[in-house]
């Protein structure tokens, strides 16, 4: 393969290389991922609210339940004295009394037990809209989650995909090229990021500066590798 073959070849690499860059960089600055990230951890923060708010929900109903048994129960009771107290049954003064006595204790806990219950159906109640309102925002949070993931992995598939492409491009380029010119790139490369330059209007469009004829001249006969005398690049002639 002659010089010129082997600098355009060394060219493309060095485009490869500028691309992969490039990719690279989308990769570690994709906002969408950003994005992705910060929604994921307001989420689960959101969903462990939900949970702790649903389980007060449950927790309450169930005590709502209780209250409800126990409030029957007292009402059973009662209404069993008062079948008694009006059976005829009672013989003494001192047991209707306290039947009578008995009963208005019952009447209190039972008055109690109901305000207790009612006051927990209207705390119910609102968190009940409040739970129901949640879910609905979180529903809303999953979806605009979901969409957005399904959105990066295909760009972020995307980009990797490009990238494959431009290793095994890279690699054959490495496999075909002369290895003495692939040394020297990697060598320049240490210090300047695109270490092959094209002569474009007498100037090295690595550095932009001109160039002597002799020099243009020299690099466009492509006989060996010549060099810019300011930056150090290797030179390849704009034809
Ligand atoms: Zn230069």
């Amino acid at each position: 393969m002659k010089l010129y073959e082997n600098l355009l070849l060394m060219r493309k690499f060095q485009e490869c290389e500028l691309r992969e860059q490039e990719l690279k960089k989308q990769l570690k600055e994709n906002e969408d991922r950003k994005r992705l990230i910060s929604m994921k951890t307001l989420l689960k923060e959101k969903i462990e609210l939900f949970k702790i708010k649903n389980q007060q929900f449950k927790q309450m109903k169930k005590e709502l339940a209780l209250a409800e048994l126990k409030s029957s129960g007292l009402q059973n009771e009662i209404k069993e004295m008062e079948d008694q107290i009006y059976s005829g049954e009672i013989q003494t003064m001192k047991e209707l009394e306290k039947l009578q006595q008995m009963q208005r204790e019952l009447t209190g806990q039972a008055e109690k037990i109901e305000t207790f219950a009612i006051t927990l159906m209207e705390k119910l109640e609102e968190l009940e809209k409040v739970v129901s309102e949640e879910r609905q925002i979180l529903l809303k949070m999953k979806d605009e989650y979901d969409i957005l993931r399904l959105k990066t992995i295909e760009e972020i598939g995307k980009i990797k995909e490009e990238l494959e492409l431009l290793y095994s491009t890279k690699q054959q380029i490495e496999e075909n090229i002369s290895a003495t010119i692939l040394e020297k790139y990697k060598k320049i490369k240490l210090h300047k990021n695109q270490p092959i330059a094209t002569v474009i209007n007498g100037k090295c469009n690595g550095c932009n500066m001109s160039v002597s004829i002799v020099v243009v001249q020299e690099v466009s006969r492509h006989e060996k590798l010549i060099y810019c005398e300011n930056c150090g690049r290797i030179l390849i002639s704009d034809k």
